[in-house]
C-alpha cells in the first residue's frame, strides 16, 4: 500500500472542521484496508505507531525534525526557522520546502506504508541520551523519498502533534460506520474503553465484525480507561441522588494509578496511561507481596505520607514523584502509600460487570494488608448527619473530600464515562459561591504593563463530551506568580496552533493558539451566562453561553488529566442549574 494514500486520507481530514464529515472520510477509507493495515493507519492518525500505554515512543524533537528538512530540502537553517517561528509545524514547514525542493534524488522510490512503517520502528526503538541523531537518520530516510504532502504529515508522525482534528470520538464514529451500524456504537465504545487501543478495536472489527469487538475482554497489560466522577455541592444532595444510601470513602489527595498485577510482574498506570511503574517501585512491589491472587487489576490513590507520623501529605508532596530522573532518591525522600478502591480484574473474572459492593468484598478477600498497601476508609452512610460527620472526618485525615459511591445493583464501573454513581464533594465546594474546575489552555493574550513580553491572560477551555469540541469558558489571568508566568511560554509554546484549531469553539480571538493540551485548576466565584463564551451555548438562553466569573488559577497544573479529562460542558451546565437553586 502506498503511504501517499494514507496522507491524501489526512490531508481531506483535515480540509473540514465538521466530524461527521470527518468520520464520512475515514470509514471509506477504513473499509478498503487490510486489518493489520487499518490497525497501523488507527495509529498513525492519532501520532502515534502504538497506543498510548506502549513504552516506547516516536518522540523526535523539532529541532532534529527541523534538521533533516534542512538537508534534504537543500535550504538552510535560517529559511527552515523562519517558517518555523511563523507557523510552529514541523509538517507545514516541511511541505512548503519540499515543494521547491533544491537537492533533488533521483531514485524515485514511492513511499510504502510498510517502509514507513519499518523505519519508524526504529525510530521508535531508539531511546537514551543520544538516540536523537539516529532518530534523525532514519527519518531522513523517508524524508528524501516523501512528496510535498507525504512530508507533511511524517513531520506530524514523529513529533506526535497531527493536528488533523480526528480524535479518538471521531475514530470510533467512523469504525461504526465502516463495519457496524449507528446502534453498535456504544459497544465498540465499550471495547476501546477497556483496552485503550483503538487499533486492536479496529483490527478486531476489521477481521470479525461488530460480534468479535463485543468478544473483547478486560486483559492485565491493557489499561482500563478510569471511570470518573459527577460532582454535587451538598451531602444532602447527594443522598437524595444515592436513594437515601450510599458507601461513602474518603477522597484521597494524591495520583491515581491502576495497577496491573501478573504473577511476579506489575506495571503501573496513570489515569493519562503513562507508565508510573519506576515512579513508584516500592508500591509495585509492595502489591506483588501482598496480592493472593495470580493476575489481578486494581485501582487506588498514591498519597505521600509523613514518615515521622504516618500522617498524610498534600498532592505537591507526592508529585516528586513524577520525576523522570532521580528517582532512587525521592523513593526515599517522599514515602507513599497506596489506597485501594476498586478492582477490576481478578483471575480471569472481568469484575467491571459487577456492582461496586460485590467489587469491593472481592477486594478486600484478595489482599493483605500491610503498612504501604490500605484500602481506602468506607462507611455506608443513609443521613446527612452520618455524611458530615464522615466528611469532617476525611478532612480531619487532611483528605479533600469524600467521593460517595452508589450501591445499588447497577452500580458496575463505567470504564472511561462520567456518571452519577460516583459523587465527588469536596472542601473548596463548601466554601460559598467557590468551585474548582479543570480547564484547558486554547489561546493566550500578550502581557502588558508588568507583562509585558510574557502571556498575560490565557482563554480557557472546557470539554463537550458530546461533539469532541473544546468550548470557552473564562479568561483567565489571576492567580500567576512570577515563576508560572515566566514558565509559560516552556509550558504551553509546543502546543502553538496556526489559528484556532478545529476542535475549539470561540469568539474570542486571543494573540496565538494553543492545540488543547495542557489543564489547569481554576476556582472561580460563580457561573453567569456570557454573551462571548461559548459553552453550553444556547442551552439556557439563545444567543448566550455560560462563563466563569472572577476565575482565579489555583496554582496547581492537573498533569495527571488530559483534555478529555477536563472539566465537560455538562458539568458547568449542571452546577449552573445549581447555582440557580440555591439562589431561590
Ligand atoms: P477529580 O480529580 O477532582 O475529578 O476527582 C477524581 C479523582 O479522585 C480520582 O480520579 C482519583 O484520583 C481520586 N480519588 C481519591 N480518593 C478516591 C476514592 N476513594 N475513590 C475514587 N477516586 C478517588
Amino acid at each position: 500500500m502506498l503511504f501517499a494514500d494514507v496522507a491524501n486520507v489526512f490531508n481531506r481530514l483535515e480540509g473540514t472542521s465538521s466530524r461527521l464529515e470527518m468520520a464520512t472520510i475515514l470509514s471509506a477509507s477504513f473499509r478498503d484496508l487490510e486489518p493489520v493495515a487499518l490497525r497501523t493507519v488507527v495509529y498513525l492518525s492519532q501520532g502515534k505507531l502504538h497506543p498510548d500505554f506502549y513504552p516506547n515512543e516516536l518522540g523526535m524533537a523539532d529541532r532534529s525534525v527541523l534538521k533533516s528538512i534542512s538537508s534534504i530540502s537543500g535550504y538552510p537553517d535560517d529559511a527552515v526557522n523562519s517558517i518555523w517561528v511563523e507557523t510552529g509545524d514541523a509538517g507545514e514547514v516541511a511541505e512548503r520546502l519540499m515543494k521547491k525542493r533544491k537537492q533533488m534524488t533521483f531514485l524515485d522510490e514511492p513511499l510504502t506504508l510498510e517502509r514507513v512503517i519499518a523505519n519508524l520502528e526504529k525510530i521508535e526503538g531508539e531511546s537514551g541520551k543520544d538516540s536523537q541523531s539516529s532518530k534523525q537518520k532514519y527519518f531522513s530516510q523517508l524524508l528524501k523519498d516523501s512528496t510535498p504532502v507525504e512530508a507533511r504529515y511524517l513531520c506530524r508522525i514523529v513529533t506526535g502533534r497531527m493536528r488533523v482534528g480526528a480524535g479518538s470520538m471521531t475514530i470510533l464514529d467512523a469504525l461504526a460506520e465502516a463495519f457496524g451500524t449507528k446502534e453498535d456504537r456504544p459497544d465498540i465504545e465499550r471495547a476501546f474503553n477497556i483496552t485503550c487501543d483503538l487499533g486492536l478495536v479496529a483490527e478486531t472489527l476489521a477481521r470479525g465484525g461488530v460480534e468479535a469487538a463485543r468478544r473483547i475482554m478486560v486483559s492485565v497489560g491493557s489499561p482500563i480507561k478510569v471511570m470518573l466522577a459527577e460532582r454535587l455541592p451538598s451531602i444532602p444532595l447527594i443522598l437524595d441522588r444515592m436513594g437515601g444510601r450510599t458507601a461513602m470513602e474518603f477522597k484521597y489527595d494524591g495520583i491515581r494509578v491502576q495497577a496491573h498485577i501478573d504473577g511476579d510482574s506489575v506495571k503501573l498506570y496513570s489515569r493519562q496511561l503513562e507508565d508510573l511503574t519506576s515512579n513508584f517501585p516500592d508500591i509495585a512491589a509492595a502489591l506483588r507481596k501482598q496480592c493472593k491472587a495470580e493476575k489481578a487489576i486494581i485501582e487506588g490513590e498514591c498519597v505521600a505520607v509523613d514518615p515521622a507520623t504516618g500522617g498524610m501529605l498534600p498532592f505537591q508532596t507526592v508529585t516528586h514523584r513524577r520525576k523522570k530522573h532521580g528517582m532512587d532518591k525521592a523513593v526515599e525522600d517522599y514515602p507513599v502509600r497506596i489506597f485501594m478502591f476498586d478492582i477490576l480484574f481478578v483471575d480471569g473474572t472481568d469484575m467491571t460487570v459487577c456492582p461496586f459492593g460485590a467489587r469491593r468484598s472481592r477486594l478486600e478477600e484478595t489482599f493483605d494488608l500491610s503498612e504501604t498497601i490500605q484500602f481506602t476508609t468506607m462507611e455506608a452512610v443513609s443521613t446527612s448527619e452520618e455524611g458530615e460527620k464522615f466528611f469532617n472526618k476525611a478532612l480531619s485525615m487532611k483528605c479533600e473530600g469524600i467521593m460517595a459511591k452508589s450501591l445499588s445493583p447497577e452500580s458496575v464501573y463505567r470504564a472511561g464515562s462520567r456518571g452519577f454513581l460516583w459523587i465527588k464533594y469536596k472542601k473548596d465546594y463548601e466554601e460559598a459561591l467557590t468551585d474548582s474546575f479543570d480547564l484547558v489552555v486554547v489561546g493566550a493574550f500578550h502581557g502588558r504593563g508588568k507583562r509585558a513580553g510574557k502571556y498575560g491572560a490565557l482563554l480557557m477551555a472546557v470539554f463537550d463530551d458530546e461533539t469532541g469540541k473544546y468550548c470557552t469558558v473564562c479568561k483567565l489571568g489571576t492567580g500567576f506568580d512570577d515563576a508560572f508566568l515566566a514558565g509559560m511560554p516552556d509550558m504551553l509554546d509546543g502546543y502553538l496552533s496556526d489559528g484556532r484549531p478545529h476542535m475549539v469553539e470561540a469568539q474570542m480571538e486571543p494573540d496565538v493558539w494553543f492545540l488543547p493540551t495542557v489543564v489547569l485548576e481554576v476556582v472561580a466565584a460563580e457561573i453567569s451566562l456570557s454573551p462571548t463564551h461559548t459553552a453550553a451555548w444556547g442551552a439556557v438562553k439563545n444567543g448566550a453561553g455560560l462563563g466563569l466569573r472572577f476565575p482565579r488559577f489555583t496554582g496547581r497544573v492537573r498533569g495527571d488529566k488530559g483534555p478529555e479529562g477536563c472539566t465537560t460542558v455538562n458539568e458547568v451546565l449542571d452546577m449552573y442549574e445549581l447555582q440557580k437553586r440555591d439562589e431561590q
